[in-house]
């Protein structure tokens, strides 16, 4: 950050007095811009004994398999946010379920929500950010050429789950690239 989003100034990152962490203060107006983690939301969209995946248009990862997932936006909740980016990747109609994974990524300042889904129906068909979108049974996944490492966790998580026939909520941390 450089300049002040309220009135243009020039941003010093410093500890502002109470605080304890840098912060970009506004040398003009005084503004204090704190930056915060992200939410990345997405779902496992499951169909009988398979499950939907995209393959990406978009850097970064271009044209390895992910859940559909993104940045949640303003004015939306996790799950409002998780079937928004289905429709937009894989234009697939889905019934949400539970939260399922939830990873914290310190490193990159982010946090990721996956929820369980129900497809609805065998409509789906790519999105602009999607080369290609298809059901993929667990001995078809794509293992090596899965985007990122929470996708691959999540997959990972959820057949253990189903090989042990129940599926609970699971979390944890990953602090690698
Ligand atoms: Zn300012």
């Amino acid at each position: 950050m450089k300049f002040c989003s309220e009135c243009g100034s020039t941003v010093v990152l410093r500890v502002p007095s109470g605080d304890n962490l840098p912060r970009y203060v506004c040398s003009g107006c005084g503004a204090v811009h704190y930056l915060n983690p992200k939410m990345v939301v997405g779902c496992i969209p499951e169909w009988e004994d398979r499950i939907l995946l995209c393959r990406r248009a978009i850097e970064p990862k271009y044209g390895l398999w992910t859940l559909p997932a993104g940045f949640m936006e303003n004015g939306e909740t996790t799950l409002e946010g998780a079937a928004r980016e289905t429709w937009e990747e894989a234009g697939a109609h889905i019934e949400m379920g539970g939260l399922y994974t939830l990873y914290n990524l310190p490193h990159i300042n982010q946090v990721h929500l996956m929820f369980r889904a129900r497809l609805l129906d065998l409509g789906f068909q790519p999105g602009v950010e999607s080369l290609e979108t298809r059901l993929f049974t667990e001995t078809e996944i794509p293992w090596d050429e899965i985007a990122f490492r929470t996708v691959r966790a999540t997959l990972e998580q959820y057949f253990r789950d189903r090989h042990a026939g129940s599926f609970d909520f699971h979390f944890g941390d990953i602090r690698t690239r």
